[in-house]
């Protein structure tokens, strides 16, 4: 005997990518279930930075990054650690991401993401409007701070990329001016690069919660299963 579900689609997954993700099949008209098994932005959704980093399009597979690793790795403030019980099971992803970092990809992966900020930072627009999130939305711009001169001029190259890719960006070289954009930051950090159109969400988790409020409001009860309020 067979029987039907009245849903078009089910979304497995409460966080910002399930609930958007529903949300915008709702509004194609689709009949919609989200299921979580916990609720909404019951994980990685609830704690994360709530930046649209829409400035970052260079991938972190970049040439040479591999020749680094290894110092990273010793280094126990460096920003790659893996547990030697995982190292082996990681090593077909690792070996994937040396390939990545290979200039002919590299440089596929920054159009493609670069191409996709354009399209994402459009989407978030119309995003941002159709739910009436706007008293959510900080924008605000993000500084990229650095302690002097020398480490200011090392990421020339990927400012240069930036440039190349069409990011807005201007660079602030001395604490003042620094200051002139976001005060109370320590005199160390003398330069910096300031991209305008990254914004930021208040908090993650209510952005999100905000969000499957519109999806609960749009599609009405039947359509949506909360087992977790
Ligand atoms: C420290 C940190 C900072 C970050 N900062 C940023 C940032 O500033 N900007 C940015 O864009 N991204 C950032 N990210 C990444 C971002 O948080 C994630 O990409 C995003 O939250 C992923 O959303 P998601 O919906 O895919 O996953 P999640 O938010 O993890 O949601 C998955 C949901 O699925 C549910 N689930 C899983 N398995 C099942 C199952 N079998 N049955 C039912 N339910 C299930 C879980 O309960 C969970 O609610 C950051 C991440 C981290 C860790």
């Amino acid at each position: 005997m067979s029987r039907t579900i009245p849903y078009d689609v089910i979304v497995i997954g409460a966080g910002i990518i399930g609930i958007s993700t529903a949300l915008k099949l709702q509004s194609k008209g689709k009949q919609v279930l989200v299921i979580d098994r916990k609720g909404v932005a019951a994980e990685t959704s609830s704690g994360n930075a709530g930046a649209f980093a829409f400035a970052d399009v260079i991938p972190l597979a970049t040439p040479g990054i591999m020749k680094k690793a290894p110092k990273w790795l010793l280094d126990p403030l460096g920003p790659l650690s893996i547990h030697p019980a995982y190292a082996f099971k990681i090593l077909p992803w690792m070996l994937h991401f040396w390939r990545a970092s290979w200039k002919d990809r590299y440089v596929n992966a920054l159009t493609a993401q670069s191409n996709l900020m354009e399209l994402s930072k459009a989407a978030l627009e119309r995003q941002i409007q159709e739910v009436n999130g706007e008293a959510l939305i900080r924008r605000e711009g993000q500084l990229q701070l650095y302690e002097g001169e020398t480490e200011f001029k090392a990421a020339q190259p990927g400012w240069d990329v930036r440039k190349k890719y069409g990011v807005k960006f201007e660079f602030l070289e001395s604490p003042e001016a620094i200051a002139s954009i976001q005060p109370g930051i320590d005199a160390r950090f003398t330069h910096a690069g300031f991209t305008p159109e990254w914004k930021n969400v208040v908090h993650p988790a209510q952005w999100t919660q905000h969000l499957a409020n519109e999806f609960k409001k749009l599609g009405g009860n039947r359509h949506y299963r909360n087992h977790f309020n």
